[in-house]
């Protein structure tokens, strides 16, 4: 099948045409600005060089339009046809509890979409445009949502409930959600393929280290626990993104500052973690880089690693022991430099890498740890989009067969 894989934000569309027999992304790209001055379309077919394009693109819809038409067209496209695109996958934020799977979209679906937005206000309006655009754009196509919760909804209540009263749990659905789950469930498998043992029998902790950064603690191929919380702030040292912090300090700094609710929220969420500490940059790259010379980038790198060593240790805790420990994305598959100041002083519980293998893994998959450790350390990249495109093409081929 040819499954077109959506990942909607306020003004982009990311996209990958993947077709799930060969597992290949036949084109990719990404519609950037929409609704600003300066909308840019950047595609790229696997078999051609990348272009880049300027338009006036006002919305989601003449988004999704520009991309079927540089997936179609005689120069830079790689189908002939919108018809030959089987289905479309999105990637949504936010599933609350009521959306444990993938599922796809009805028209009475919709409604319930769009009364989670309340849970995701940052997230799921734009998840939302993209389908309308598609149901537009590509009429009678069967559209699939891919929820980053779904992963965790088997974490234990007494993992996901907050030392607040209840009620909020009951009226407001305050509890932990967790997100990054296709990319946790992908490496989780991953690693199990590569190690050549049963999912069901391990214990595994997963590190997503992208711009937003989380973990998980995958035990026997479930996720029990996660950093990312009620939203994505919660947790571990981000590129913008504060983590965890005793909630009174933002209460406090409202009160000093002066600060409104809008203003609070961006603060967390836009000018803290790396660039917050740093004040150099919210990129690991960059943040390397100054370390050597800059106190400020290399407390950055300090807090990051140090934050990300105590939850790899929780979690082996929650999980009452560790087989493997999974670094993935932009940072986890490439900074030799996080994987080795974060499993520094580990070896009192199994996790033990070799300086040899750490730094060649960029990039790609490989086992770093020393012949004898008894956790085996793993580099995974992460392919969020091809669990999308199957879980589509599962949902789409079941229906067919009823
Ligand atoms: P996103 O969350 O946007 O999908 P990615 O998984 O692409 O993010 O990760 C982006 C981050 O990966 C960048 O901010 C950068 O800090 C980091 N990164 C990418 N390459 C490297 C590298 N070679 N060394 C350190 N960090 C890197």
């Amino acid at each position: 099948m040819k499954i077109l894989v959506l990942n909607c934000g306020s003004s982009s569309v990311k996209y990958q045409l993947i077709d799930t027999d060969s597992q290949l992304a036949l084109a990719k790209g990404m519609v950037a600005r929409i609704g600003m001055s300066g909308s840019v379309l950047t595609h790229k077919p696997h078999d051609r060089p990348e272009t880049k394009v300027s338009a006036e693109i006002l919305d989601h819809i003449v988004a999704v339009e520009y991309v079927i038409a540089y997936l179609t067209s005689t120069n830079h496209g790689v189908i002939k046809d919108k018809k030959e695109i089987d289905a479309v996958g999105h990637r949504v934020v936010h599933g609350g509890e009521e959306f444990k799977e993938s599922i796809e979209i009805t028209p009475e679906l919709m409604s319930t979409l769009r009364s989670l937005i309340d849970l995701a206000p940052l997230h799921n309006p734009h998840n939302i445009r993209g389908i309308t655009a598609c149901q537009k754009t590509l009429p009678g196509i069967p559209q699939v949502a891919v929820f980053d919760t779904a992963f965790h909804h088997q974490i234990p209540p007494y993992a996901y409930i907050y030392g607040i009263p209840y009620v909020f749990y009951k009226r407001y659905g305050i509890r932990r959600y967790g997100f990054h789950g296709t990319s946790h469930q992908f490496v989780s498998d991953r690693a199990a393929d590569m190690l050549g043992r049963p999912i069901t029998d391990l214990k595994i902790v997963t590190c997503h280290l992208g711009n937003g950064a989380s973990i998980s603690a995958v035990k026997g191929g479930v996720s029990v626990d996660t950093s990312m919380g009620f939203t994505p702030l919660e947790g571990l040292l981000m590129g913008t993104r504060s983590g965890d912090m005793d909630p009174a300090i933002i209460l406090h700094i409202m009160a000093r500052e002066e600060l409104t609710l809008h203003e609070s929220n961006t603060l967390l969420n836009k000018h803290s973690g790396l660039i917050g500490i740093s004040g150099v940059s919210s990129d690991m790259r960059e943040i390397s880089n100054a370390a050597h010379k800059n106190s400020n980038a290399k407390l950055a790198l300090d807090v990051y690693c140090y934050r990300l060593k105590k939850y790899i240790a929780s979690y082996a805790a929650a999980m009452g022991g560790i087989d493997a420990l999974v670094f993935t994305a932009g940072v986890g598959e490439n900074s030799s430099e996080v994987r080795a100041l974060t499993c520094e002083n580990l070896e009192f519980m199994g996790i033990k890498i070799d300086s040899k293998k750490n730094m060649t893994a960029v990039g790609m998959e490989m086992d770093i740890s020393v012949d004898d450790a008894t956790v085996r350390t793993l580099v995974v990249p992460t392919n969020e989009e091809l669990v999308i495109a199957r879980d589509t093409q599962r949902l789409v081929e079941t229906r067919k067969k009823k």
